[in-house]
C-alpha cells in the first residue's frame, strides 16, 4: 500500500539516508513534501525526482532560486518559518523530522499538532521543548517514532513492555573521534579533528557534538522524555565499536540489546516500515570479523557535556532548552574558528549557571526562551573569544 510522507531536512545526512530507501521503494511512498534550509537547486532536484508537490526553504531569500529550479515543474514552491510548519501541518501517513537544532521545532510541533506520525531524528527539538512536546503527543494522539538510534534501540527493545518492569536503561556511546585524547590535547582540537567521526557520518553539527559527548548528553536528555524512568535508571556506557546502540535491562536482570551495522538507515528504515520490517541494502552483521566489543565509564572530567545535561534535567523548567540553545551557539562559533573546542562546554555551562529560567507552558514559551539563551551565550561567547 502506497503511504504518504513529509520529509523535514531533506537535503542533509538523514534527509539522504531516508530518501535512499524511499528511492529503493518506489512504490510504497508518495513525496508531499521536501525541505531544507537553502540549498535550493539541491531541494529542487529531489523535489523533482521523488514527484513531492510541495517544495520549501527555511531562508525566505532563498526562494526566489526554488521558483526558478522548479518553473514549469508543477511542483509549489514556499519559503521562510513560517511555509515550513504549513508544510508540515499537512496531513501524511509519515512526518520525519530531520532538521537540525531548534529550527526544526516549530515544523515537528506543527506535525504533533494534527496528530501525525512522526519520525523524530531531530533531538534538539525535544530537548528544548521536553514536556511541551510530550503534552502535545499526549493531546493530539501523536505517534512519535524515536529515529536516533540510541532511541530507536531501546524503542525496539522494549517491544511494549510497561516501564515499570525496567530496571535501567543503558545508552551507548562511541566515545566520539577524539575520546582517547588528553585535556591539553583536546583544548587545541580543530574542526576539521573533531567532524572525523570513526563510526559514523553525520551533519558537521552532530559530528561537534559526538566529539564533545554533548550528542549524548542531548540523547540522555531525549530519553528522559521518550521513557520516563528517572534518571537513577538511565546510564551512559561509553562502546568505541557502536555495535550494540543501546541496551534495556529488566528487573529479571534480562537485558535486551538492539545491534547493528553504524548506518543510520537501519533505524530510519524501523521507522519507515513499523510496526513492520522492510529490507535495507546493508551487509549483515559479521560479529567474528568484528571480534570484540568494549565497554567503558564515560570520563565527565574531560566530556564534561553529560554532567550538564544531567544537571539540566535536575533543574528542571526551562534548563534544558539553555543547554540545548548556548551548545547550537557555541558549536556554530567553534566550527567558524571563533572558539576552542574545550570552550564549547564552558560557554554551556557558563550560560546555564547565569540563565534560570521559568518552566516554559508552551511553544511560543520556549521558542523565546531559546532566543534569550542564545543571546545570552552570544554575549558569554564573545568574552571567551577576547581570551
Ligand atoms: P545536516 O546538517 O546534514 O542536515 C540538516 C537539514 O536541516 C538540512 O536539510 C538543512 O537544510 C536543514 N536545516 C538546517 N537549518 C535549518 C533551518 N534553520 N531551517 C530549516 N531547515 C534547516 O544534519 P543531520 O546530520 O542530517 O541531522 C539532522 C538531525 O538528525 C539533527 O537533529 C541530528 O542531531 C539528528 N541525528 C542525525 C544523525 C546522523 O547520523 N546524521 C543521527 C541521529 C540523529
Ligand atoms: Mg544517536
Amino acid at each position: 500500500m502506497t503511504r504518504t510522507l513529509t520529509l523535514l531536512g531533506a537535503t542533509g545526512s538523514i534527509g539522504a539516508s531516508t530518501l535512499d530507501l524511499v528511492r529503493r521503494n518506489p512504490d510504497d511512498w508518495r513525496v508531499e513534501a521536501l525541505t531544507a534550509n537553502c540549498s535550493s537547486r539541491e531541494l529542487a532536484a529531489l523535489a523533482v525526482e521523488f514527484d513531492a508537490k510541495l517544495a520549501v526553504v527555511g531562508d525566505e531569500s532563498c526562494l526566489p532560486d526554488l521558483r526558478e529550479a522548479l518553473c514549469g515543474t508543477g511542483i509549489e514552491a514556499a519559503g521562510g518559518p513560517r511555509a515550513l510548519c504549513e508544510a508540515a501541518a499537512r496531513p501524511v501517513d509519515l512526518t520525519v523530522a530531520a532538521i537540525v537544532g531548534c529550527a526544526g521545532l516549530g515544523p515537528v510541533m506543527a506535525a504533533i499538532e494534527r496528530g501525525g506520525t512522526v519520525a523524530l531524528a531531530n533531538k534538539e527539538a525535544l530537548v528544548s521543548a521536553g514536556e511541551v512536546m510530550t503534552a502535545a503527543v499526549t493531546k493530539h494522539g501523536a505517534t512519535l517514532l524515536p529515529t536516533d538510534s540510541e532511541h530507536n534501540a531501546i524503542f525496539q527493545c522494549l517491544a511494549g513492555n510497561s516501564l515499570d518492569d525496567v530496571a535501567r536503561i543503558t545508552l551507548t556511546a562511541s566515545g566520539g573521534p577524539l575520546r582517547t585524547w588528553s585535556k591539553d590535547q583536546l583544548a587545541k582540537a580543530t574542526p576539521a579533528q573533531a567532524v572525523a567521526h570513526p563510526n559514523w557520518s553525520m551533519g558537521a553539527k552532530i559530528s561537534v557534538d559526538s566529539a564533545t559527548m554533548m550528542n549524548k548528553g542531548l540523547e540522555f536528555i531525549e530519553a528522559h522524555h521518550l521513557f520516563p524512568v528517572g534518571l537513577d535508571r538511565l546510564r551512559i556506557v561509553v562502546h568505541p565499536q557502536s555495535v550494540i546502540h543501546s541496551m534495556v535491562e529488566y528487573r529479571d536482570r534480562s537485558t535486551l540489546a538492539q545491534l547493528g551495522p553504524s548506518d543510520m538507515r537501519v533505524p530510519i528504515a524501523s521507522c519507515l516500515a513499523w510496526p513492520a520490517r522492510m529490507d535495507t541494502p546493508l551487509e549483515p552483521l559479521d560479529l567474528a570479523a568484528i571480534g570484540e566489543l568494549t565497554f567503558f565509564a564515560p570520563d565527565e572530567v574531560r566530556f564534561p557535556a553529560t554532567r550538564l545535561a544531567r544537571e539540566a534535567i535536575e533543574g528542571g523548567a526551562g534548563a534544558p532548552a539553555v543547554l540545548n540553545a548556548a551548545n547550537e551557539v557555541a558549536v556554530a562559533a567553534f566550527l567558524a574558528g571563533q572558539i576552542g573546542f574545550s570552550r564549547i562546554t564552558a560557554v554551556v555551562e557558563d550560560t546555564m549557571s547565569r540563565h534560570h529560567a521559568a518552566a516554559p507552558g508552551n511553544l511560543d514559551d520556549v521558542l523565546a526562551l531559546d532566543a534569550e539563551a542564545r543571546a545570552h551565550a552570544g554575549e558569554i561567547l564573545e568574552n571567551f573569544a577576547l581570551v
